[in-house]
């Protein structure tokens, strides 16, 4: 018989009854340290008292009342949010797939009130991830995904990352915009470089196209910037974000310059729960605790540690662990053993961490991690892989 929640998901057999900072405690008392972070969502680690705070001060005075009405703490979150980015506007809804959903509405409409509504096609890459509505997915084109929906949406093309000439290649008549992530998360933590997006901003110039980036994991601060693309300063016309933005408050976003949001008036896009007055509470007490002095630049900082220790783990496990990648609180490593076991593994050894494409598994400490909290993480990976190397040994021996 189905269980009552459509079985989707492969999910692991724990049930979690409460958090607390970098921890989660199940339901059968066992402790784990969680390197997952609900897939880079809980920014601010489990319970925040700033959080549990502003959603108890909201929540006791106004939840919900539509978007028929003005609602003030999302015109603060807005404005806020306007004058940390290149954008000038933006739509709040509730997931990371409608965030790009809007996006391509954005650029869309941008193309059909500059008289070119035959632009409709964006260019994506190999390996993206968008989410799982219809033209997200088909933005994201993983086959094994599309498979079973019926024709993917029109319009979705896919380059190889870091390829600009491939990309310019691909450009015709029907071009609107190149969507891309700045960091390919569920592709493997996949980074792409500043030429390249330099690239992609001066073809979009010289083309009449908009660039949209997904910084919907990379965004809020994981990477050690507010936002990944302030690493490379090349500025996007469009940018989705969502997972960190309300740190487990579902809320997302699409952002946009006043110009590529040109065609977004009254009756062109709507939600009826985007942000809503709970929702925008809670991302501007998400924010404040970001932009307190150092707390970003301590991502920053203990990135650099992480990633030094993680790549030195992977020297003393050449036969476990193959390349660790990543920036800030966005690691990777690459697995040379199955990752899908190493997380297995993991579990028993009491942490959590989620999976990637290239047999990759992903370091997601929650930003609040200290440096005590990180040795832990990696000292797990170094028992998960002695575990390994002491199967891997007996086996030779059994041979
Ligand atoms: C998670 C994710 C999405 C989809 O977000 P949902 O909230 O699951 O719809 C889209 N793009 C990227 C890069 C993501 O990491």
């Amino acid at each position: 018989m189905v269980t009552a929640v459509m079985p989707t998901y492969g999910r692991k057999d724990v049930v979690f009854e409460r958090g607390e900072g970098n921890y989660l405690y199940a339901t059968d008392g066992r402790r784990f340290l969680d390197f997952t972070s609900g897939i880079a969502v809980n920014a601010l680690g489990h319970c925040h008292p700033a959080l549990i705070k502003a959603l108890a001060e909201q929540g006791s005075k106004l939840w919900h009342t539509s978007n028929l009405y003005r609602i003030g703490n999302g015109e603060k979150l807005a404005k806020r949010l306007a004058e940390l980015t290149f954008a000038d506007t933006m739509f709040f809804c509730n997931s990371g797939a409608e965030a790009i959903e809007g996006g391509i509405k954005v650029i869309r409409k941008y193309q059909y009130v500059n008289g070119q509504p035959q632009r409709y096609k964006l260019i994506c890459f190999q390996a993206a991830f968008h989410g799982r509505l219809l033209n997200a997915l088909a933005a994201t084109g993983n086959e094994k995904y599309l498979e079973g929906f019926g024709p993917p949406a029109p319009g979705y093309k896919h380059a190889p990352l870091n390829n600009a000439n491939v990309v310019r290649d691909m450009i015709d008549d029907e071009t609107a915009g190149i969507l891309v992530e700045p960091i390919q998360g569920e592709g493997g933590i996949r980074e792409t470089t500043p030429e390249f997006l330099k690239a992609l901003r001066a073809m979009c110039d010289e083309y009449g196209l908009l660039l949209f980036y997904d910084e919907i994991h990379t965004g809020f601060g994981r990477t050690g910037k507010l936002f990944a693309y302030q690493w490379s300063g090349v500025a996007p016309d469009v940018m989705a974000v969502a997972k960190g933005m309300g740190g487990g408050f579902p809320i997302g976003a699409f952002m946009a310059t006043e110009k590529a949001a040109a065609g977004m008036v009254p009756g062109t896009h709507g939600s009826t729960y985007g942000g809503n007055p709970l929702a925008t509470g809670v991302a501007n007490a998400v924010l404040d605790e970001l932009l307190k002095p150092g707390f970003i630049e301590g991502v920053h900082e203990r990135g650099e540690y992480l990633k030094g220790q993680l790549q030195a783990l992977v020297k003393r496990h050449p036969k476990v662990y193959a390349e660790a990648r990543g920036t800030g609180f966005l690691q990777g490593v690459r697995c040379v053993v199955p990752a899908g076991e190493m997380v297995d593994r993991l579990i028993s050894l009491g942490m959590l961490v989620p999976i990637a494409g290239e047999n990759v598994i992903r370091i997601f400490p929650a930003l609040i991690a200290d440096k005590t909290v990180l040795d832990e993480g990696v000292g797990m990976l170094e028992k998960a892989a002695l575990s390994f190397e002491a199967a891997q040994g007996a086996s030779k021996a059994a041979e």
